[in-house]
């Protein structure tokens, strides 16, 4: 084991995982039953496919409750129905819904209803038999004149961080051996706080499977509970490229707090450093700046009540979705500020990356 490859990592275990009858009838479902089960964790299986879950009244236990269960369940009709995904790809895949971490500014707060229990899916199969429908039919990075070149794309990490899990489903694995042996012009996409990525290193990708690491400064770990070191996700990022993999960075998300400007330098230059000696590394630079809805702070403010980040409305602006709905951004200045640090850093450090976006 080389220097940069981290001892040990810490897997996720929930404390319990139950098994919906729908999901039971899947093979694939009652595949990740039994890795759980391997893995020493209780597991039910239900009669019906209501999960019932009778979580706590009091609202912080009720959240760690949930925290710790894995549902097995069937991918919704709604869910096998893709949607775009702007800007990082044409079409979102997804595998489950929840992820077991603790990010205080984690941006599913404002998507998912209902207790953060993790749900994963049981019907693979099908999920993977929609995608042919949709090569060629992208709206997004397919109309973009600098990512036409990436086929029709399709991402996995919107409602879930889908590496967090893989050890207790093997799904990411099944998803990038099937992009491996799609012929076209194609390519799937993955973004994560983990780094147990040995059962991927070996798979037949074909190259056409990105996966990022979703990075911030040491400094902003508190901020990030029960995700794994930002170091080990870079050894781990390096160690994807050296096995072929397309690689790329998620910043994200940028928070401009006290120091920033000395944290992200130190960032890059750490993630420079861990890419320095991967020979013709293919390496892409996403930057996604702090935002948060009134919604998803509510939540967040219930979830993490003792957070130090900041989502007071200082240096924040307004900015109106296309739907109507309100989200909070830095201010223009702030923005700007940003922008112009990364830029040049980046130019100067990772010169062989390229950006696809800010925003
Ligand atoms: Fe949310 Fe990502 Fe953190 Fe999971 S790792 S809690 S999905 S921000």
């Amino acid at each position: 084991m080389s220097d940069d490859v981290p001892r040990r990592l810490k897997l996720w275990l929930p404390k319990r995982v139950i098994v919906t009858r729908s999901a039971q009838a899947q093979e694939h479902g009652r595949a990740i039953a039994a890795r759980a089960a391997a893995l020493g964790v209780p597991v039910d299986i239900l009669s019906s496919d209501r999960l019932g879950l009778a979580l706590p009244d009091d609202p912080r236990q009720a959240y760690a409750e949930a925290k710790r269960t894995l549902a097995v369940t069937v991918a919704p009709p709604s869910r096998l129905r893709l949607q775009p995904i702007a800007p990082s790809a044409d079409w979102r895949v997804d595998l489950a819904e929840g992820c077991p971490a603790h990010c205080s500014y984690c941006y599913l707060a404002g998507s998912l209803k209902g207790p953060p229990i993790t749900r994963v899916y049981a019907n693979l199969a099908e999920i993977v038999g929609i995608l042919p429908g949709y090569l060629g039919t992208g709206t997004v990075t397919s109309r973009s004149k600098a990512r036409a070149n990436e086929g029709t794309t399709f991402e996995a990490s919107c409602y879930t961080d889908p590496l967090a899990l893989e050890h207790l489903t093997g799904s990411l694995s099944a998803l990038i051996e099937a992009f491996g042996r799609w012929q076209a012009p194609v390519q799937l996409r993955f973004t994560t706080k983990f780094a147990a990525v040995e059962p991927l290193l070996a798979l037949e990708h074909g190259g056409r499977t990105r996966m990022r690491a979703s990075i911030n400064p040491a400094a902003y770990a508190p901020f990030e509970g029960g995700t794994d070191p930002v170091a080990a996700r870079l050894a781990a990022l390096a160690r994807m490229a050296r096995a072929g993999y397309p690689i790329g960075l998620t910043i994200a998300p940028i928070i401009a707090a006290d120091g920033w400007q000395r944290a992200y330098a130190g960032l890059i230059a750490q993630a420079g450093t861990a890419l320095a000696d991967v020979p013709d590394v293919d390496c892409t630079i996403e930057l996604i700046t702090h935002r948060y809805t009134p919604g998803s702070k509510a939540v967040l403010d219930s979830w993490y009540p003792g957070s130090k980040l900041d989502m007071s409305d200082a240096n924040r602006a307004e900015k109106r979705t296309k739907f109507g709905s309100v989200k909070h951004v830095y201010d223009a200045s702030t923005m700007k500020e940003l922008r112009c640090f990364f830029e040049a850093e980046l130019a100067s450090t990772l010169p062989f990356a390229r950006v696809l976006y800010w925003t």
